[in-house]
């Protein structure tokens, strides 16, 4: 046993043999000893691999450069509560141990120089502010290991922070559709020219209060109904977004004219019905003359069924559609023909028209995108099964314009 010659690469650790009574304390014993180890040459050591021969151990050490904070585990603790004691502060809690609060504050000190504004699309002030559309967290992340190369700060960490600390921070999503007014005179109002800059400030306010006024004239209608002597039925019209029949995506068919398949949604608010109307471009074209007859058909076959004697329409301001004589004509039949006694058109603000039959829509594209539509019967069915809770009543208007 004594001339047993170390292995390469192993170190070799003596220790008294009464101290093998038990593994624990044989594993106290080698921690203590590459504690002084590491104490007399300033290099941090990590035992790999041990293995014992009678009293001798030998054991295969990675050697690291010695780093204040690449502390061995065991003593961790203890240099943690030396440093709360001299007041260099650690930072403790779930994601942020042993993270100085230094490194904390640098953290926060770089999300800070990121420029942030509020929203322009609503008059009062939410505390909520918005980075760049173009930034993310990783983008964030990665700036921050540019401008501080030598930072031992982990992405999960510069997360944590930017979670914690800036609760009401987030990232701009890129918008669509969004409101022509809003969007110019919110430029206006960042000009030099201290005249026009007010103007726009004042015209934009103007704005916004009109829009706020609709939504709480829309939200009024739909609280209205719910009261035991109301005598009005609100309806929310649209015409969704055309289908390209059949839909495919090899590239051939960019070239290929397709069958353009229309869907005219009456969303009935008294009873979160969805009455959706369905013909293609072979049948009739989509004019206000097809709006007003989908109309006049959901009333003639019952789907748009009430008892009410008030009728109310919302809708946007597409004037070849919803905004013209043809719906007018239909207004005043239903009217000289004893239907309804009055009927409200009310329009919601341009840019800012997103309405009940919208959410339905929302619905039925989500499905069909992962459906497959060749034909028609395919957007029926689509549409009958969008919503499976609640399914939209379908309305074939092919027979009709025929
Ligand atoms: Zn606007």
């Amino acid at each position: 046993m004594e001339n047993f010659i170390v292995p390469e690469g192993y170190e070799y650790i003596y220790i008294n043999q009464s101290s093998f009574r038990t593994k624990l304390q044989s594993k106290e014993d080698v921690e203590n000893w590459v504690h002084d180890l590491e104490e007399k040459t300033k290099v941090t050591y990590r035992i790999t691999k041990t293995f014992l021969v009678g009293s001798k151990i030998f054991a295969k050490m990675d050697e690291r450069a010695f780093k204040g904070e690449n502390i061995p585990k065991n003593r961790k603790r203890k240099v943690e509560s030396e440093a709360r004691v001299s007041g260099n502060e650690y930072v403790t809690g779930k994601s942020m141990k042993n993270k100085p609060a230094t490194d904390r504050q640098m953290v926060r000190d770089h999300i800070n120089t990121f420029p942030r504004d509020e929203s322009h699309y609503n008059r009062t002030k939410s505390e909520k502010e918005y980075l760049s559309s173009d930034l993310n967290m990783n983008r964030l992340f990665k700036a921050y290991k540019i401008k501080h190369p030598g930072t031992t700060v982990t992405y999960k960490f510069y997360r944590s922070v930017f979670l914690k600390d800036f609760p009401k921070l987030y990232f701009r999503k890129p918008r669509v559709d969004t409101c022509k007014t809003c969007d110019s005179l919110f430029l206006k109002s960042k000009s030099k020219d201290v005249i026009v800059s007010k103007q726009a400030k004042t015209h934009l306010e103007l704005h916004q209060r009109q829009v706020e006024n609709v939504l709480k004239a829309i939200k009024q209608d739909a609280g209205n109904r719910t009261l035991p002597e109301s005598d009005t039925c609100t309806v929310t019209i649209d015409l969704q977004k055309v289908f390209a029949l059949p839909k495919l995506t090899h590239t051939s068919m960019y070239y290929s004219r397709q069958l353009s398949c229309y869907n005219f949604g009456i969303h009935v608010t008294d009873t979160a019905d969805g009455i959706m109307c369905v013909w293609h471009e072979g049948q009739s074209g989509r004019g206000g003359n097809q709006m007003a007859s989908c109309l006049l058909q959901a009333l003639n076959t019952g789907l748009l069924a009430t008892y009410k004697r008030k009728l109310c329409v919302w809708s946007d301001n597409c004037a070849g559609q919803l905004k013209n004589r043809m719906l007018l004509f239909l207004y005043i039949f239903l009217v000289a023909t004893g239907k309804f006694d009055t009927i409200d058109h009310k329009f919601l603000i341009s840019g800012h028209s997103f309405s009940a039959s919208d959410r339905d829509f929302v619905i039925i594209e989500k499905r069909a995108r992962v459906s497959k539509l060749n034909n028609v019967e395919d957007v029926k069915k689509c549409i009958f099964t969008a919503r499976p809770k609640h399914p939209f009543k379908l309305l074939d208007m092919g027979d009709f314009f025929l």
